[in-house]
């Protein structure tokens, strides 16, 4: 639980909530709207490597000194309970999906990613009309790619995309699936469509037509692209959780305080019976899902599986997280829906993470496979 995190632990929590009220709420005052100059991001990032977090999500063979899932889990449920664009900028910049890449895939993609000279999108979701999965044929040492990605966060500008591809042999049998490095820049790769989604990411929908890769830009090999695709899902679950439960510890801070506040009624809100019990349910649902939270974050440090109980942990913290801010909104009543309000932003942030990396319904179906299947799974 968050209260029987070792002092160790403790004591980078503190220096963390000093972090976030001596470095990151000064320069967010300073911001004009929600864009971020690339001078504020900055000094967020030389803060950071100063006072270390940089290094927590980075291995140790670049630099990094990597935190445990526990520390990470509490950093991250704390940077989301400051609710600052600026959050963004603290952690440096981790391998992801080419975290084994050797060769000319570290040499030029890898080792430019940690230095954050370069920056790689996901490829994997295609859209509904797609009539094939995108695939590749085999052509000596080339892939020649087609196909399509409808959802690639970061596309416009990332340097390229890290692509899920069902890969034909030359006489067109099946060879597996493959996570491919593709240069945004490569011939016959067309960005489509560039859009924002509501929380505030942009992404753009590309085709592949005739782009040839060479082999050496498979990540692992060829039969590995799905399981490696899916290999680190488990991280970045977890990671949602913890920003989910950090919003709902935000939305609870904000709603007391309004309260608490003069009403014009003449006495505050917080004195009505209804308007309680409806705060005790926001309190009541949180302090489940941070439990829920430390609790998978411990089997994950532990090294036991955990994929059932991170996925447990997703869609309950992501749904009391929109159930949190909903509730807020409903509390402080009309102004909260005004743009630019901090709830209304909350509130559109936190419906996505119902989607992102696993919608709640499939992780459901995926969690009663496991449990009445594979027989996985903890109570
Ligand atoms: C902010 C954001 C960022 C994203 N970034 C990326 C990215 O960088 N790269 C990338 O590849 N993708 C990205 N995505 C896409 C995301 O992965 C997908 O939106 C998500 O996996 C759901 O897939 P879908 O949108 O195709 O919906 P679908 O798979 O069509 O599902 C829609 C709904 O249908 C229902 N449903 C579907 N199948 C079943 C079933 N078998 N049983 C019961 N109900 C079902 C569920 O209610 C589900 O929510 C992003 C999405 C968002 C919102």
């Amino acid at each position: 639980m968050p209260e029987l995190l070792s002092k160790e632990t403790i004591l980078v929590r503190d220096s963390a909530e000093a972090f976030v009220n001596d470095v990151l709420l000064p320069l967010e005052a300073e911001l004009e709207d929600d864009s971020v100059p690339d001078e504020v991001k900055n000094k967020v990032r030389s803060a950071s490597q100063q006072a270390g977090f940089y290094y927590k999500t980075q291995p140790t063979e670049f630099g990094g000194k990597p935190a445990g899932v526990l520390e990470l889990t509490m950093l991250r449920e704390l940077w989301a309970q400051a609710n600052s664009p600026l959050t963004n900028y603290i952690f440096g910049p981790g391998p992801g999906i080419l975290h084994a890449a050797q060769g000319e895939l570290k040499d030029n993609y890898l080792d430019p990613v940690m230095r954050g000279e370069k920056r790689g999108a996901f490829g994997f979701t295609e859209p509904d009309t797609a009539k094939r999965p995108s695939w590749a044929r085999i052509d000596g040492d080339t892939l020649i790619i087609n196909g399509q990605k409808s959802y690639v966060t970061g596309g416009a500008t990332a340097d390229f995309v890290s692509a899920l591809i069902n890969v034909e042999n030359e006489g067109g049998s099946k060879a597996g699936t493959a996570m491919v490095v593709i240069d945004r820049e490569a011939d016959g790769v067309t960005i489509e469509r560039e859009f924002a989604s509501m929380e505030g990411g942009g992404h753009v929908s590309m085709t592949f037509h005739d782009v040839r890769v060479p082999i050496s830009r498979v990540i692992g090999k060829i039969g590995e692209g799905m399981p490696r695709a899916l290999g680190n899902i488990g991280n970045v679950r977890l990671m949602i959780s913890a920003q989910a439960t950090g919003m709902c510890m935000w939305v609870i801070d904000f709603v007391e305080q309004h309260l608490l506040a003069p009403h014009r009624s003449g006495t505050p809100l917080g004195e009505r019976e209804g308007v309680r019990m409806r705060y005790a349910d926001m309190r009541i649902e949180t302090y489940a899902a941070r439990s829920a939270l430390y609790r998978t974050a411990r089997i994950a440090e532990s090294e036991d599986n955990d994929v059932n109980e991170t996925i447990a942990t997703k869609v309950f913290c992501t749904e009391a997280a929109g159930r949190a801010v909903d509730m807020a909104v409903q509390l402080v009543g009309g102004q909260a829906l005004v743009r630019g309000h901090p709830l209304e932003a909350a509130y559109r942030k936190v419906r996505s993470l119902r989607l992102t990396e696993g919608a709640s319904d499939l992780l459901r179906i995926n969690l009663a496979k496991g449990n009445l299947e594979l027989r996985k799974g903890r109570l």
